[in-house]
């Protein structure tokens, strides 16, 4: 028997302290994948609020930069407090609006806290470089500076960690944040900003330093308000997670006004399994990679790429998981692979389906499964779909859990296959041999923004720079130097002689 979605979402609303009352209206649906339910409806904002918020996320911009970066770190890492006390009802509420299993709920929730750890490290740590000067008695030197309001335009499969990934490091870096959350979870992103607002006023009061109101804005809305964002002239950067559609329409809008984007776009992402790999192992990183989160990843494998000598086992052996794998209510004991979000990703998936059939693919699984769970409510058994070629619906993003599997007769086709998709986002390679899994991660190897032996395309750890090549956008986000996308450059040369020397020996006598 599965509990109704209504009274979980009623506990949650209750342990995170949060009262709906003032964001009720029209626009805006909170609905539970997990059986369809339909809790609330929210107000959208319209366009004169959300420039409102937009100037006031600016003016506390204007504060906040003055506020030095350690101390700015303090407030991410109460943040990060804050969501560790907060963990499991905001993981509860991330599995019932995006139909997440509960571990992947969770753990949504926990790399949100490793992004504040990063960054509060992070806030000690915003250096530039001293550079030789070829002019006697000066110093050159690089400085980074916050850049103004960072826009973040998420999607719905990662409802509060996208979030969590670029507010934790705009904020240390001095920016302030506003954010259009997808139209399908709006309450995941009214509940963080309700914690960061919270964790805000703790700071103000406790910490003697000035936060200042507007730091932290939310724009609920559709598309039109991600438009909005995009085309704001106070808005110097725009981080938007999404599908290619839309990172295609805000490159384009954020670049007319010459303002920065960082893109996390689709993925169709492969894994290339090689005749020496370890084939449980690579049996138990394709399930994961393929079903989990209901093929609802950036990063979930849509390809296998196999050599011909390892098919037949490999292909036994996954024909055996895809048919027992448990797919159900996503807050039940055992489930692996949860719904799909909604009916939209259903049409979606068989839409895909027919197509590969048309092009000659073998179908296994796909089919529509729990329908006694609601009406509303879309399960799929997930698919694996054996391809001739790598033809247009191999080439294309579905998000659903299809896995398209080809075979190849050498590694040189297999990095052909792999590479010969519009998207770049992540890849992997199972292999013992040395020399293989050296090649894949060369320049001459795979040209995805993240390059894996041995392990699977999807579950990225947030110390690594995250993102992708081609039709994924190119954006980076999270670990690594990716803070540098929220602050700009400056070079500082100063003359500390008694001389004007000047650069390249030009002389200027006056
Ligand atoms: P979507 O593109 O439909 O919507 C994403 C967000 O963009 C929403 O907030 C939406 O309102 C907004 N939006 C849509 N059109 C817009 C426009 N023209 N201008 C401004 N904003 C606009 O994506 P979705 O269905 O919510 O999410 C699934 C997609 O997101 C998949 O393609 C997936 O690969 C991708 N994704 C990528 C990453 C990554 O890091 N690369 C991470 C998560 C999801």
């Amino acid at each position: 028997m599965t509990a109704s979605s209504t009274p979980l979402f009623d506990t949650v609303l209750q342990q995170l302290g949060l009262d709906l009352a003032p964001w009720r209206g029209q626009g805006l649906s909170v609905r539970a994948p997990r059986d369809g339910a339909v809790y609330a409806q929210l107000a959208s904002h319209t366009s004169a609020q959300a420039q409102a918020l937009i100037e006031g996320a600016h003016a506390a911009f204007l504060q906040w930069r003055a506020t030095p970066a350690p101390v700015r770190g303090e407030l991410v890492r109460r943040l990060g407090q804050k969501l560790r006390q907060h963990k499991e009802a905001l993981g509860l509420l991330v599995s019932l609006e995006a139909g997440k299993v509960r571990s992947e709920g969770l753990g949504e929730v926990q790399e949100m806290i490793d992004i504040c750890d990063f960054a509060v490290g992070l806030s000690r740590q915003l250096h530039g470089l001293t550079i030789a000067s070829e002019r006697p008695g000066h110093r050159m030197m690089e400085t980074w500076h916050p850049m103004g309001v960072v826009g973040v335009i998420s999607a719905f499969n990662f409802p509060v960690a996208v979030w969590a990934w670029n507010a934790a490091l705009a904020l240390v870096c001095g920016n302030a944040v506003a954010w259009k959350p997808s139209e399908k979870t709006p309450l995941c992103a009214i509940a963080c900003h309700h914690l960061l607002q919270q964790t805000l006023d703790e700071f103000a009061a406790e910490q003697g330093v000035a936060a200042p109101d507007g730091l932290a804005t939310l724009l609920l809305g559709g598309r039109e308000m991600g438009e909005l964002l995009a085309r704001s002239l106070r808005v110097p950067v725009v981080s938007a997670t999404g599908s290619t559609r839309m990172g295609r329409a805000v490159a384009v809008d954020v670049a007319q006004r010459f303002g920065r984007s960082i893109l996390e776009l689709g993925g169709n992402n492969a894994m290339v399994v090689m005749p020496s790999a370890d084939l449980e192992l690579a049996a138990r990183a394709i399930t994961f990679a393929a079903v989990g989160t209901a093929g609802q990843r950036c990063t979930t494998l849509r390809r296998l790429i196999v050599h011909r000598d390892v098919a037949a086992p490999l292909l036994a052996r996954l024909e055996t998981i895809y048919a027992s794998v448990r797919v159900g209510d996503p807050l039940a004991d055992g489930v692996l692979v949860g719904p799909l979000v909604d009916r939209a990703a259903f049409e979606q998936m068989q839409n895909a389906l027919a197509q590969a059939r048309e092009q000659g693919g073998t179908v296994l699984g796909g089919t529509r499964e729990c329908e006694a769970l609601g009406e509303d409510a879309w399960y799929v058994r997930p698919t694996l779909v054996r391809m001739p070629t790598q033809s247009a619906v191999v080439q294309h993003e579905t998000f659903a859990p299809i896995l398209y599997v080809l075979t190849c007769a050498s590694l040189d086709e297999a990095i052909a296959l792999q590479n010969g998709v519009p998207q770049g986002l992540s890849s992997a390679i199972f292999t013992t041999d040395l020399r293989e899994a050296e090649r894949f991660l060369s320049s001459t190897g795979s040209d995805c923004g993240i390059a894996n032996v041995n392990i699977g395309t999807s579950g990225a750890e947030i110390g690594g720079a995250f993102g992708g090549e081609k039709e994924t956008g190119g954006g980076r986000e999270s670990g690594s130097d990716a803070w540098k996308g929220y602050m700009r450059r400056a070079t500082n040369t100063i003359n500390y002689s008694d001389a004007l020397p000047l650069a390249q020996g030009v002389r200027f006598d006056v």
